[in-house]
């Protein structure tokens, strides 16, 4: 066995209905005293509860998808003028998203309180998106000092959202499998992933009101976000990437949709691989265990019904091979990704 693995230095408290408490204590491990929280809209009232004890300076509302720059120098300005000392992030993954992109150029931590699947709160890949197009790259100053995990604060996560944020959590598990920096460690801790939410999702959809799926699912998006931070990005996420960019496509539903694809495709060139998902899933082969788990949650099945058009195949098709990592493990020929997206398109069984 012979590899290099990075291990991100960051504090990961999980406990539920005990955010407030465990905020408050990494903020004063920090020593700040001027807070800044950032909460869309829908996340507000979320926030005001759970930072409802600490010393803050401005709260920022104003958070859009894929961080638009002009939305991120107004939350820089804002940070400035308000002389922050710390950046509270309260929600999903484009509000961690701008929480990020303030720290990229302002160096001031974050403390990341996530309540969807994203996990951008384990990584230190930021985003920033101009004219349409979307910049990414890795700063170890974006990535948050602490994340407090509590599972009572994706209740109000609707289920639709729940279950296509969680398969864009398991999509970073299965890409982890084959993607550029692979490894020992990071495959066991996708692994470790798939099995958790697998074993969540389900439960969500079925009490919504329930904690113990939540927990299992939240506990599981953590271990899949720090695989894919620590292994980078597949085949997969190089293809969601292209048809968000060119189609404006929603992030998770585009994830959820694309992955079953993606998987079927690679597995029977990863013995390995294929054999341990399938095992985490709990199924004779990974894809009837990604398949099965898709139809239990009812995630969404085709790129046409999330507004991608039929015309733009081809176009998507060569700009994935482009953009393909060179060591997947089956070669990335435009004949098969032309067949794979308009399969995902037209949403048919995988080939
Ligand atoms: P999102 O943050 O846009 O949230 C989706 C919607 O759900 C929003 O309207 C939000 O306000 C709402 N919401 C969030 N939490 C809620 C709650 N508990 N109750 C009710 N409503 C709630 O979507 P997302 O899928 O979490 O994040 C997507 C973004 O994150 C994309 O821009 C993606 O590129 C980025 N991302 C980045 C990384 C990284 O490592 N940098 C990783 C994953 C995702």
């Amino acid at each position: 066995m012979r590899f290099i693995h990075d291990s991100l230095p960051q504090r990961v408290r999980f406990a539920t209905g005990a955010a407030p408490e465990n905020l408050a204590a990494e903020v004063a491990a920090l020593g700040a005293q001027r807070v800044m929280v950032i909460a869309g809209a829908s996340e507000r009232e979320l926030a005001d509860r759970v930072t409802a004890g600490l010393p803050v300076v401005h709260r920022h509302a104003d958070v859009v998808m894929h961080v638009p720059v002009e939305v991120a120098e107004r939350a820089r300005a804002a940070a400035a003028a308000s002389r922050a000392d710390v950046l509270v992030s309260v929600g999903g993954g484009s509000t961690t998203g701008l929480a990020k992109a303030v720290a990229l150029s302002t160096g001031l931590p974050i403390v990341a309180v996530p309540t969807t699947y994203a996990g951008s709160e384990a990584t230190a890949v930021w985003g920033l998106t101009e004219d349409s197009v979307k910049t990414t790259g890795t700063d170890a100053r974006v990535l948050p000092r602490a994340i407090v995990y509590d599972a009572a604060l994706t209740l109000g996560l609707p289920v639709g959202l729940s279950v296509a944020s969680g398969l864009n959590a398991l999509a970073h598990c299965v890409d982890s499998m084959w993607a550029p920096r692979s490894d020992p460690i990071n495959q066991a801790l996708a692994a470790e992933g798939v099995r958790a939410l697998r074993a969540g999702l389900p439960l969500v959809v079925k009490d919504q009101d329930g904690l113990e799926g939540r927990e299992q699912a939240l506990y599981g998006a953590y271990l899949s976000a720090v695989s894919f931070a620590s292994a980078g990005s597949g085949l997969h996420h190089k293809t969601c990437h292209v048809l968000g960019g060119m189609f404006n496509l929603p992030h998770a539903q585009t994830h959820a949709v694309v992955l079953t694809h993606v998987l079927a495709f690679n597995a029977p060139y990863t013995e390995g691989a294929e054999q341990r998902l399938a095992a985490a899933f709990g199924s004779r082969t990974a894809v009837e265990g990604l398949t099965g788990l898709r139809d239990q949650l009812g995630a969404p099945r085709s790129l046409r019904d999330l507004g991608m058009p039929g015309e733009g195949v081809a176009a998507a098709a060569e700009a994935v091979v482009a953009a393909a990592p060179a060591g997947n493990p089956r070669p990335v020929t435009l004949d098969a990704i032309t067949g794979l997206i308009h399969d995902a398109w037209e949403g048919v069984e995988p080939r």
